[in-house]
């Protein structure tokens, strides 16, 4: 178990970082970003072509019982705006059929607060709903960000379907854990998400994702520490996490949290991500509507990405006219950007068909 472990791995990054990570010209701009980036955008040519994978979120409730302190979905939001809503079945397939039918995805990302009346068997029925609607057009891929589950949960959600799984670790600073994690809902237990990549694993998932938020806590032990669990996942398991989430934070409008100085520059962002991809060249970054559109092309240099198009944090936001949103994002339509990214030397592989996810090359 990681978490065995994990405390004196916390140790040696608290210490001594990763070596690129702790140099004053790291995120400066100078040239060993340029030489990180070069070198990352090389290894992902060699190993992708350019491909990338487009995907969609898709939100199926903002109730939720957690209080992460940066996040507008928190119970005890002041957004006056925030309207809370549950996907019926019928608004559930309304929705996908509006990505798949009508925006060309193949591959939907479900996405769950923590609500208290959805459950491991409901998420089965989406996964198994989605999956069905996506077949019409070849192989589904679906997605799943949702609180983690038992390793017998994940095989049935493998069984229904499911193709990837991510779970965000928001930091590994157990300190920094604690404060934005207040309460004794299930988020609060740090040990029971950094264990969830294992169960994912154990599950036979195709797809596992993990990451930090970065803005939460220091920058370079949270990254020193992805490679850590990547590298102690890979010797214990065989494989690692696949999928590398590079969430950064947004204001959220209801939600205490000021990230200060944590929040990584573009800069540092930037060199965070190619730093990574050059480490881990077969871990495909999960590119996020989260950044502008320029960044997204930068951080997708290469290919080897999962890169989001069509997007709306609020559930129901594609066909019911729900307002409202987790965060702010762009919403970067999928016909109109897709020659964007073709111009850009990235080709968008639809069906993801030379994905890590489907290669089985981790
Ligand atoms: S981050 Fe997720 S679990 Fe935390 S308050 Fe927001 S929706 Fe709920």
């Amino acid at each position: 178990m990681f978490s065995l472990e994990f405390h004196g791995l916390w140790q040696e990054v608290c210490e001594r970082p990763e070596p690129p990570l702790s140099s004053p010209e790291f995120g400066s701009g100078g040239p060993l970003d340029a030489a990180l980036a070069a070198q990352a955008r090389l290894r992902k040519l060699e190993q992708f072509g350019g491909a990338v994978f487009p995907v969609s979120p898709l939100y199926v409730t903002s109730v939720c019982k957690e209080r992460c302190t940066y996040c507008n979905y928190r119970a005890g939001s002041t957004d006056p705006d925030l309207k809370r809503v549950r996907l019926s079945g019928a608004d559930l397939e309304r929705e996908v059929r509006f990505l798949v039918e009508e925006r060309g995805l193949r591959a939907v990302e479900l996405v769950y607060a923590s609500d208290p009346l959805i459950t491991a068997d409901d998420i089965c029925r989406h996964v198994e709903l989605t999956a069905r609607i996506l077949a019409r057009c070849g192989r589904p891929v679906v997605g799943l960000s949702a609180e983690p589950v038992t390793a017998a949960d994940y095989r049935r959600l493998r069984d229904a379907g499911l193709t990837f799984s991510v779970v965000w670790m928001e930091t590994y600073d157990p300190e920094r854990y604690r404060e934005l994690h207040p309460g004794r809902q299930t988020k609060a237990d740090f040990f029971w998400r950094l264990e969830s990549y294992e169960r994912m694993l154990e599950a036979g998932l195709e797809g596992v994702g993990y990451g930090v938020l970065s803005g939460l806590a220091g920058w370079r032990r949270d990254w020193s520490m992805l490679a850590a669990h990547q590298r102690w996942l890979r010797r214990r398991c065989g494989r690692g996490p696949n999928i590398l989430g590079i969430p950064r934070l947004r204001p959220a409008p209801g939600a205490p949290y000021d990230p200060g100085a944590f929040l990584p520059s573009d800069a540092v962002f930037r060199s965070l991500v190619a730093w990574h991809n050059a480490l881990f060249p077969d871990v495909m970054p999960f590119v996020s509507t989260r950044e502008p559109f320029e960044t997204c092309l930068q951080l997708a240099a290469g290919g080897g990405c999962l890169f989001t198009l069509n997007c709306s944090t609020v559930p129901g936001g594609y066909t019911l006219d729900h307002r409202g949103a987790q965060f702010r994002t762009g919403d970067y339509d999928a016909p109109v950007f897709t020659p964007r990214l073709r111009a850009a030397g990235l080709e968008p592989d639809w069906a993801w068909r030379g994905a890590t996810c489907y290669t089985g090359s981790v």
